[in-house]
């Protein structure tokens, strides 16, 4: 069900509230989360839906509870026994660890401007309502945040991976059980999954298929039937991956052309760093996501001249494709694209580099099916899961991470690499320091070579494969 206010009868400002997903004007932000959360609880009134939970993700939607609160005092409950009955059937999923990823309000006038004729509704003057959605009670700023007003009205609440659960519990949101040690602090936590068949390559699936038996799918949980992954032969197996490889390739080359001919200021250098100098056969690494400042995609440059010499070496050259978007507000993340940038545009880097603009969902697909590792490197612990590592696992790429979010717990040693270890660090230069050179060592003392050293009998590199065939069967039990 889609909920839009693009309507004739409505306002020209009202009817654009639904245009966009992220809005940085306060007022339109407001009035969305208003238009979500108590215009989608009276229009699921209206369609005589009525649901036995509802699930929040994140605090956008947190006014529904608002909403359920006011119902149930006019049907006559009170105060005490509404709030029991919203909280028994709210559940509120948190995803991010970072606090300014967190929704919140000031601009208090705001809540004032939308709220003043609501709270009198719920028995509650200012002071009572705004303590609903107070970070801390002894705390003389007035904030109304999200978040906090879902997780004060839901009895079950979870983060997103363990160590996301973890870090929930602790510095996090410990603050609003002042009298709980943290690990008793009531946020559990379901690691995130990702929907097989809407990310497998569909030749990976024929393969599991050709495998497994017809009927694979059913039995993705079943650890035993990935047992079977060792039948695959290497042979094939090589040549799929090779494959999904020049497809990608091959969607990057489209997208130059198109953009070459369609685009007369183009200059060349955007076009070589789109992706036109790239090969099948080296070494490909990936990196996509939003470029929040937290997930570093400047990391590998840390060490600029180490960099290049591992990404130009004439025998075994490495390729690095960068992809992803900053928030609209996020000025710091829009300047590390640049910097990504300005490396890629760099000529001594001989082409190896390269960013795609326009990140999105099909190109996340040729992405993680194309690539042959998955480079994740965000500043531990603020990862809540990192989904696209999953993505890229079930169809036998390796992944080479930070020990965050999922790959905390999907790493087993032998299905792909971690970057740094677990230790937890105050100065935030010595952290990106020692992950640097973790990367930079485990990427030239261990993948590339485990990548260029094949068998002389075949050619194939089947240390690399028997690692392809690990991830593809550790991940797919687990993280669905
Ligand atoms: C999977 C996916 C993400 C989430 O990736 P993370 O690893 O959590 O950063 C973001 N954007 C797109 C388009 C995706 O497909």
């Amino acid at each position: 069900m889609l909920l839009h206010t693009d309507l004739p009868e409505n306002s020209p400002q009202d009817r654009q509230l639904t245009d966009k997903l992220y809005i940085s004007d306060p007022e339109l932000r407001i009035s969305q989360e208003i238009l979500l959360g108590i215009g989608g609880m009276r229009a699921l009134d209206r369609l005589g839906i009525k649901p036995t939970i509802y699930h929040m993700n994140e605090g956008h939607s947190a006014f529904l509870s608002l909403e359920r609160l006011r119902q149930l005092l006019a049907s006559g409950k009170t105060m005490e026994e509404a709030k029991e009955i919203v909280s028994a059937s709210n559940i509120f999923t948190t995803h991010t660890p970072v606090p300014a990823g967190n929704d919140e309000f000031p601009p208090i006038w705001l809540v004032d401007k939308y709220f003043s004729n609501y709270w009198g509704e719920l028995g509650l003057d200012r002071e009572g309502f705004l303590d609903l959605a107070k970070v801390r009670n002894d705390w003389a700023d007035e904030v109304f945040s999200m978040p906090v007003l879902a997780l004060r009205l839901s009895n079950y609440r979870n983060g997103v991976s363990k160590l996301h659960g973890k870090v929930s519990r602790g510095g996090m949101w410990q603050g609003l059980w002042q009298d709980k040690a943290e690990d008793d602090v009531p946020i559990s936590s379901v690691t995130n999954g990702v929907h097989t068949l809407s990310w497998l390559a569909r030749r990976i699936a024929e393969l599991y298929k050709r495998t497994f038996g017809l009927d694979w799918i059913n039995h993705i949980d079943d650890p035993k039937m990935w047992e079977g992954i060792e039948r695959i032969d290497d042979a094939e197996l090589w040549q799929i991956r090779f494959h999904l490889k020049r497809k990608l390739v091959n969607y990057m080359v489209t997208r130059a052309r198109y953009q070459w001919a369609n685009n007369n200021v183009h200059p060349p250098v955007q076009t070589v760093a789109s992706g036109v100098l790239l090969e099948p056969s080296a070494l490909t690494i990936g990196f996509a996501r939003r470029f929040a400042t937290y997930k570093r995609a400047n990391l590998i440059f840390h060490d600029w001249d180490r960099l290049l010499r591992i990404i130009t070496n004439p025998k075994k050259p490495v390729q690095i494709i960068f992809a992803g978007k900053a928030h609209p507000n996020d000025e710091p993340g829009k300047r590390m694209i640049q910097e990504v940038y300005r490396a890629v545009k760099d000529a001594r880097n001989g082409g190896r580099l390269v960013f795609l603009e326009d990140y999105d969902m099909d190109m996340a697909r040729y992405l993680t099916q194309g690539v042959d590792v998955w480079l994740n490197n965000p500043r531990r612990p603020r990862e809540a899961s990192g989904t696209s590592g999953m993505k890229a696992a079930m169809n036998g790429v390796l992944n080479f991470s930070v020990l965050d979010g999922w790959w905390a717990e999907g790493y087993n040693g032998v299905n792909g690499w971690a970057i740094g270890d677990e230790t937890e660090y105050t100065d935030l230069d010595a952290q990106d320091k020692a992950d640097a050179n973790s990367l930079y060592d485990t990427l030239e003392n261990e993948i590339v070579p485990l990548y260029y050293t094949k068998r002389s009998a075949d050619g194939l590199p089947a240390d690399w494969l028997q690692r392809v065939k690990t991830v593809c069967a550790a991940s797919r039990p687990h993280f669905r």
